[in-house]
C-alpha cells in the first residue's frame, strides 16, 4: 500500500484500542515497504513518530524520527529508527511530565508522565537485535509510540484535565509560533 493510501486513524475507532500483533517476517518486501511508505508518511504528516496501529496496520512496529516542524519547533534532530517488536527492559525511577501530541488526537496537547529513562530492545528493520537507552524526549517518544501497540493512548496517562490544552494555545505560550 502506498503511504497516500494509509487511512490515519483517531481516537474513538476501536482498532486504536487493540493490541498489535508480533511482526514476524521483517525482511519480507512487504513489511521493508511498510516501513518506507510509513516514514514517508510521518514526515508528510509533520509527526516525530507514528505506529503501524495508527495507520490501521495490527503490527508491533513503529518509526521516531524526530526533528523541528511546525508541529513541534522544539524537537531535537535525530536519524529516523525503525523500531520492530520492541520491549522496555528498565525504566528509571525519575519520571518526568513533558507535553505530547498525537496524530490520532489532532489539534490537543497534554502534559503526560513518562519515565526520564528507559533500556530497550527492539529489532532492527534489517533484523538485527538492538538494546539501546534513552533519555529525555526521545524516551518519551518511544514511551508514547510503544503505548500505541498496546492501545494506550497518552490522554490516559495524563492526570489532570487541567493538563490538557489546545494545540493553537500550546503553541503560543510554549514556541515562539
Ligand atoms: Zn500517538
Amino acid at each position: 500500500m502506498n503511504h497516500t493510501d494509509f487511512e490515519l486513524i483517531q481516537l474513538g475507532h476501536p482498532h486504536l484500542r487493540r493490541q498489535a500483533e508480533p511482526v514476524t517476517e521483517i525482511l519480507s518486501t512487504e513489511t521493508q515497504h511498510l516501513l518506507d511508505e510509513l516514514l514517508a508518511f510521518v514526515i508528510a504528516k509533520n509527526g516525530v513518530g507514528i505506529a503501524a496501529p495508527q495507520v490501521d496496520i495490527n503490527q508491533r512496529l513503529f518509526i521516531m524520527c524526530s526533528r523541528p516542524n511546525s508541529r513541534y519547533p522544539l524537537a531535537p534532530e535525530m536519524a529516523p529508527t525503525f523500531v520492530i517488536n520492541p520491549e522496555i527492559i528498565w525504566r528509571s525511577d525519575e519520571v518526568e511530565k513533558g507535553w505530547e501530541g498525537c496524530l490520532s488526537l489532532p489539534g490537543i496537547r497534554g502534559l503526560v508522565p513518562r519515565h526520564q529513562a528507559i533500556k530497550v530492545q527492539y529489532t532492527s528493520r534489517s533484523n538485527e537485535h538492538i538494546e539501546v537507552e534513552y533519555t529525555g524526549f526521545i524516551a518519551r517518544v518511544f514511551q508514547h509510540e510503544l503505548d500505541h501497540l498496546d492501545g494506550i493512548v497518552y490522554i490516559d496517562r495524563v492526570e489532570s484535565t487541567h493538563e490538557i490544552m489546545m494545540e493553537k494555545e500550546w503553541l503560543k505560550q510554549f514556541t515562539n509560533n
